[in-house]
């Protein structure tokens, strides 16, 4: 296994996908290379979190009509 150069998705920037990170998406399973740089993965975690709390928010207020 060597490095590998990812163009990510998101911003176009380029970052590398690391023999150790290859290793480790090995062993939890995932085939496929990320698209994403860390960068843009964080910020996506950050956006999908921020979307579940809302629904939380919503439901709660729901329940209490
Ligand atoms: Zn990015």
């Amino acid at each position: 296994m060597a490095d590998i150069t990812i163009t990510c998705k998101d911003c176009g920037k380029e970052f590398v996908f690391t023999e150790g990170e290859q290793a480790f998406f090995k062993q939890v399973g995932l085939e496929h290379n990320p698209v994403r740089c860390p960068g843009c993965r964080k910020a996506r975690k950050a956006s999908k979190q921020t979307v579940e709390q809302k629904n939380e928010q919503t439901e709660q207020s729901e329940n209490a009509n």
